[in-house]
């Protein structure tokens, strides 16, 4: 679990507890410093959502997604903790700058975070914004911010489907994008090429993509599976298998300028029957837990 950020301890006649120190970089050899890449770097930031961990691992192993493996720091997803059980919550916490959590003891420091008196999670390596979140610091930076929407809270088709999509500058979602469409992705990526064709060559761009493929219902990604069987932990795979043979067009796109920093990972797991649990938004392991892997894509020459 994220422990959860504390306001500054107002001195009192307790004896003082020692701040828990936070990792620099010299303990941390593979924490990048956003500071540098903010500014110089384009950035992408896909959610493959609802896909959990141990899939994800299962198939980079035996060679079943290798468009995405190649990026995989050694090969593999890290695991982590999702900062939420669903859509809505997990991209709230993560577009405010707490992205999944690393599943070892921490603290942790992070990639992004909004200025914050206390916390224990900004370290010298730490973008900070003062905006309320990530996406608005980013345009404040100088960011074109780009949403390209997957599941129903990026729909834009009634109020709550356009609060997180409404973060952005430009936001784009059809029906093809969504979860009931078999080529999603590929409708996805072809929206993300026209949006990096449509922009001006010295524009920064953060580009945020919420990969709809592997959110139920899966079940036709999956060669002679029925809608009557229904999803299944192999059709959830097979989902993954649809996105990797695809995904290369994608990170092609978003590093044509520039390098690209990049962000992969899920916003949480789902349950197939796991202790008899289905689906998400409830406190399994199997919805906790997530797959998370940060790289940059160098600039195609
Ligand atoms: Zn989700």
């Amino acid at each position: 679990m994220y422990a959860p950020e504390t306001p500054p301890r107002v001195p009192d006649a307790s004896p003082p507890v020692p701040p828990v120190p936070v990792r620099t970089p010299e303990t941390t050899a593979a924490a990048p410093d956003m500071n540098a890449i903010v500014g110089s770097h384009d950035l992408l930031f896909v959610t493959l959502d609802t896909l959990r961990h141990d899939v994800a691992q299962e198939l980079a192993a035996d060679g079943r997604i290798p468009h995405l493996a190649r990026y995989l720091p050694g090969g593999r997803w890290e695991r982590r903790h999702a900062p939420g059980s669903f859509t809505y919550a997990s991209h709230q916490a993560m577009f405010a700058g707490f992205l999944p959590t690393p599943a070892a003891p921490g603290p942790h420091p992070r990639l992004f975070a909004a200025r914050f008196a206390g916390s224990e999670t900004t370290a010298p390596g730490t973008w900070v914004f003062d905006t309320p979140d990530l996406v608005t610091g980013l345009a404040a930076a100088g960011y074109h911010t780009v949403c390209i929407g997957g599941v129903g809270f990026f729909n834009k088709q009634a109020a709550l489907g356009s609060v997180l999509p409404g973060l952005f500058r430009e936001s784009h979602w059809k029906p093809e994008f969504g979860v009931a469409s078999a080529t999603s992705f590929e409708a996805q990526v072809a929206q993300a090429e026209q949006v990096v064709a449509a922009l001006p060559a010295e524009q920064r761009l953060f580009l945020f993509v919420n990969v709809a493929a592997l959110h139920q219902p899966n079940w036709f990604h999956l060669p002679g599976a029925t809608r009557e069987a229904g999803d299944s932990r192999a059709t959830h795979a097979a989902a993954l298998e649809y996105v990797d043979r695809h995904i290369g067009r994608l990170f092609a796109a978003a590093a044509s300028r520039r390098p690209c920093f990049t962000i992969v990972c899920s916003d949480h797991g789902t349950a197939y029957g796991d202790d008899g649990y289905t689906g998400h938004r409830l406190g399994h392991e199997a919805v906790w837990t997530v797959p998370y892997a940060q790289f940059t894509i160098e600039a195609a020459r």
